[in-house]
């Protein structure tokens, strides 16, 4: 059960990044919802970003490109609470040397129940949401002790 709450402020902290096969619909989206991304801060993986600053004229913080550590970048902000918003259009079609952190990522961002787009249908869902434009308190589910009772009952099985 969750315990305690953590707030996504108004100003939205959101991560941008799509795989190359995928760069193109994520650029038509940005461009659709520009007025509202402007509204927020942007942060990206390394081309990602480049491409984004260019089409949108907004600016976006770029991390290191995704094959070289970029997502794990985000993943560490997003596990810091630096960052409470993932748009990651990864391609369905391509495994890539860096899945191991493209996992590692969307497991962060589950962990920290932070709002996560896959696809443009989903993006589009959730930018179409009142929250958008509001604060909104996230349930932290209390992770911590769970994982105690499950040292506790690991050494009662061994009759510890
Ligand atoms: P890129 O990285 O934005 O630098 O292309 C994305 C990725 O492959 O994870």
């Amino acid at each position: 059960m969750p315990q305690e709450t953590a707030a996504i402020p108004r100003r939205k902290r959101i991560a941008l990044i799509a795989h190359d096969d995928r760069k193109q619909d994520l650029l038509e989206w940005a461009e659709y919802n520009k007025d509202s991304l402007r509204r927020h801060l942007l942060y990206a993986t390394g081309t990602t970003g480049t491409l984004l600053e260019k089409r949108l004229g907004i600016p976006v913080v770029s991390f290191m490109t995704g094959p070289l550590g970029g997502d794990q970048q985000i993943g560490a902000k997003i596990a810091q609470g630096e960052i409470d918003f993932l748009i990651f259009f990864w391609d369905p079609l391509e495994s890539h040397p860096h899945d191991p952190d493209v996992r590692a990522l969307l497991r962060v961002a589950v962990l920290k129940n932070i709002p996560v787009a896959t696809n443009r249908a989903t993006a589009d869902f959730i930018f179409s949401s009142p929250l958008m434009d509001s604060a909104y308190e996230r349930y932290v589910y209390d992770y911590a002790s769970r994982l105690k009772r499950g040292r506790l009952i690991d050494s009662l099985q061994d009759g510890e």
